[in-house]
């Protein structure tokens, strides 16, 4: 379907300034269409009569509203729920995420965006008070700007700023002040309690981006949004889905249609390679690409889908067996779910380098089935998909870099201490890999006076799995490691065996941070052992920031248990994107 849709805006005056509604098939502002195949139409009806002109399968609403605000003066002081409070509450079916791009504003101007509260007690508080100034965040603003603001985030648009918004197709808005304006004599109503209850709280910053450069701005669970600065053509690959252009600074063409600025369009699904000539910045707007990720474990694995941004739309687990028993499990989840790319994290060990021609294959794994398994090229085969893989650890540590406490890191180092003992790596923001992936578990550490125990590694007597393993613990004490909780010889001797690991891995890799996750780590009393005894083995001979903070220098993983399937998720994105 070859189809550019141009749609007649709806204008909302309202009492701070207006809204050009540009594209909408919302009740509250359905947009005609204007020329074309469909002159005169409903954008809605398009939407529900016309599939085949946005390429996707959708039973619900057109699922986007493009705006332009141009506000004289404030908008109220507003949050908005999340899609489930939404349904909830029977305020309509869809929550409100929302981005803009500020157009245009003050040399001074300022926006709010989040708050001070650190509990509800305190929002609470400042709201009866009327302590605005204490409580809003209130930050400035220029052209160029960016933000990502999720349900529950605080924010109103400042007086004398013109944004371009996209957002979910909603217009669930929960009112938390207005300034006291009066609207024809009253003040226009407030809906302090509904958002209390989906307030943020403490508020936790959105995605930002105040330098104003072009390159991908947000992608999230319902939109993927790019901005483009145009300085003669720029050619645009084809998609089998939809795609929304709107024309932020400048003006141009596309197919012998002008555009400029303030506007925005639809490119029909199929349309085909296109390109854009003129002086012009434009947002494109795309549905976001659903991705899978698989996290295989010696006794169980985790399917999932989901988004870039870390959010899981769907999981399930299986018993890991043999493979002709999980193989097709995992075959039977994905397949028809459209991931347009799959990211594993694999039990080893596994050949994780991607110029290898066994690629993927599990190597000499003590899971006998699985030896020289060729795991990707099975399910590569199966799905139509690129697929990445590496070791379960390496994908824990991706996911707490991407997701989690190590954000935005460049060294970091990710130990699970459990059946076996592992660790991801990552160095200058790389996952670590070379002739195969690192075997941490296996380092040489010195075993305590008076500590007899044989080991469990078969290889090593004294490595660090062989002496610190939760199989170590329970043969060399007679009880599992729950059971120990109340010996404090046992967790003396634990964590000093895994400080002199860490030691190790801080005088190699220099992690800015080091997270421990695995089950014996269930054990929280290990914790402030540890730190102790890394601290007394360094013996103060390294100095850096991070370790005089040694409380967030060793932490606990930080994702509730899904670093692993979120980092599968996190290399499925980078499957996709053809990069390691
Ligand atoms: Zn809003
Ligand atoms: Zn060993």
């Amino acid at each position: 379907m070859k189809e550019l849709i141009f749609l007649e805006p709806v204008v909302k005056k309202l009492i701070w300034g207006k809204e050009y509604w540009t594209v909408s098939a919302h009740e509250s502002g359905d947009c005609l269409v204007k020329g074309g195949s469909y002159d005169g139409m409903h954008l809605s009806e398009v939407w529900s009569k016309h599939k085949e002109v946005f390429g996707v399968e959708s039973d619900g609403e057109f699922p986007y509203i493009v705006k332009v605000i141009d506000a004289r003066d404030s908008l109220s002081i507003q949050v908005h729920p999340d899609n489930e409070y939404a349904v909830k509450n029977k305020d309509g079916q869809a929550g409100k995420t929302e981005c803009w791009y500020v157009m245009d504003c003050d040399r001074d101007g300022s926006i709010i965006i989040g708050h001070n509260a650190k509990s509800r007690e305190e929002a609470q508080q400042m709201i009866d008070e009327n302590r605005w100034d204490d409580f809003l965040r209130e930050i400035p603003v220029k052209r160029g700007d960016f933000f990502q603001i999720t349900p529950g985030t605080v924010h109103a648009i400042k007086q004398n700023t013109m944004i371009m918004e996209i957002q979910q197709s909603s217009d669930v808005t929960y009112r938390l002040y207005d300034y006291g304006r009066l609207r024809n004599g009253s003040p226009r109503t407030l809906h302090v309690d509904k958002s209390l209850d989906v307030m943020m709280i403490p508020h936790k910053d959105a995605l930002c981006y105040t330098n104003g450069v072009p390159g991908k701005l947000v992608s999230c669970r319902y939109y993927d949004v790019d901005r483009y600065d145009i300085s003669g053509v720029r050619d645009f690959e084809k998609s089998e889905t939809f795609m929304i252009i709107s024309v932020l600074d400048g003006e141009g063409g596309i197919d012998g249609r002008k555009i400029k600025a303030g506007e925005s369009f639809i490119v029909s699904g199929g349309y085909g390679d296109f390109s854009i000539f003129g002086r012009l910045s434009i947002m494109v707007t795309r549905i976001p690409k659903l991705y899978g990720g698989l996290e295989i474990g010696g006794s169980k694995m985790v399917c999932a889908t989901g988004y870039a941004d870390g959010t899981i739309s769907d999981r399930q687990s299986f018993e890991t067996t043999v493979p002709a028993k999980s193989i097709p499990l995992i075959i039977d989840y994905f397949k028809n779910k459209e991931i347009c790319a799959l990211g594993i994290g694999s039990f080893g060990p596994v050949d994780v380098n991607p110029d290898s021609p066994t690629y993927g294959t599990i190597l000499d794994s003590p899971k006998i089935p699985w030896q020289h398994y060729p795991l990707k090229k099975v399910l590569e085969e199966a799905l139509n998909v690129p697929i990445m893989v590496d070791s379960r650890v390496n994908g824990a540590c991706l996911g707490e870099m991407t997701f989690g406490c190590a954000e935005g890191m460049d060294n970091v180092g990710y130990v699970t201490i459990g059946s076996g003992i592992g660790a991801g790596m990552a160095v200058n923001g790389r996952l670590v890999h070379g002739m195969g992936h690192p075997e941490f578990g296996h380092i040489l550490v010195s075993r305590l006076p008076g500590d007899d125990y044989k080991g469990s590694c078969p290889f090593h007597p004294n490595c660090f799995e062989s002496l610190a393993s939760g199989p170590a613990i329970e043969e060399r004490w007679g009880s599992k490691a729950e059971s120990l909780a109340d010996r404090p010889e046992v967790w003396e001797m634990e964590a000093d065996y895994i400080a002199q690991g860490l030691m190790a891995m801080v005088l190699t890799i220099s992690p800015r941070k080091i997270i421990l996750g695995g089950g014996v780590m269930a054990q929280l009393q290990l914790f402030p052992i540890i730190r102790r005894k890394l601290c007394e083995k360094l013996a103060g001979y390294i100095h850096a920031k991070e370790l005089d903070d040694i409380d967030e220098y060793v932490v606990p993983a930080s994702l509730s248990d899904d670093q692993g399937i979120m980092g599968a998720i996190q290399l499925g994105v980078l499957a996709e994107i053809g990069r390691d």
